[in-house]
């Protein structure tokens, strides 16, 4: 089975169409779908157009950012991420990934207690739309504003509090290939059955931009061979997805960007 999926973000400069005819035309078997590629259009008819299209729909992204100061704009944060369960739903994506959030005006500590109160609420709502929602660690470099979940053992913690088949984790390298601890929390991951999404990039050195400079697997420093394998000895044998933010890519041609994308994901699972 070809494992390969891509995020719609990764060739952000073209709508939903046409990354249908391209996928489709470059043989990749499955999309991701980020909110703004069907902005404007809808869950209702992104669902007719995909339906259409063959390509299997992975996860959509991304909801979460529960946590703030301010009681009314976290119940705003819980309202949004309910619509997006109701989207997810529709597009037929059957995870839900949460970059979970954190207010800078307050600990650690609390904006986790608020994520975790976060996901209490719409659990119930995300099981009757059978949604399973992945908690996404991110690089302790976006604790200020992001997330406050940021390496994969809190995100096994927070998954293993709910111990619940509509809450797991996603796994991303680009934020968790530094931990030194990374392989036993892969384990632990897998032996809970907690690993929902496997997010694939590498890390441009020297990175210009913290958030949108992520490189093509095999140009960074990224073990991704390495981690990819420990994933799949945990249990996973779903979708390997390619996440790539890129102010420098966005701006190249989508076509040849995607190509290097193909010959280089092939170069680190065929020859495997
Ligand atoms: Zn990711």
């Amino acid at each position: 089975m070809n494992r390969l999926c891509i995020h719609s973000i990764t060739n952000k400069p073209w709508n939903l169409d046409t990354l249908i005819e391209k996928y489709n035309g470059y043989n990749v078997p499955a999309l991701t779908i980020w909110e703004d590629a069907i902005e404007g259009l809808g869950a209702k008819r992104a669902r007719d157009t995909l339906a259409r299209s063959g390509l299997e729909i992975v996860s959509y992204c991304r909801a979460g950012f529960f946590p703030d100061r301010v009681a009314a704009k976290r119940a705003e944060n819980i309202d949004r991420n309910k619509r997006m369960i109701e989207e997810a739903s529709i597009l037929g994506a059957p995870v839900l990934v949460l970059v979970c959030g954190a207010d800078p005006g307050q600990s650690l500590e609390h904006s986790r207690d608020q994520i975790r109160s976060g996901i209490e609420t719409v659990m119930p709502f995300a099981a009757d739309h059978s949604i399973k929602l992945a908690i996404e660690p991110l690089h302790p470099m976006y604790a200020d504003t992001r997330s406050a979940i940021n390496t994969l053992a809190a995100a096994n913690d927070m998954a293993e509090y709910f111990d619940s088949e509509w809450v797991g984790v996603a796994i991303d390298v680009y934020h968790v290939w530094w931990d030194p601890e990374l392989k036993d929390q892969i384990q632990r991951c897998g032996r809970n059955k907690n690993i929902l999404a496997f997010h694939i990039c590498d890390w441009k050195v020297p990175t210009e931009d913290l958030l949108l400079d992520r490189e093509i697997m095999g140009l960074g420093c990224i073990p991704v061979t390495e981690i990819s394998r420990w994933v799949d000895e945990a249990g996973f044998d779903g979708f390997r997805e390619v996440e790539i933010f890129s102010n420098r890519y966005w701006k190249q041609d989508q076509d040849s960007f995607l190509r290097n994308i193909i010959t280089a994901y092939q170069e680190t699972f065929d020859k495997s």
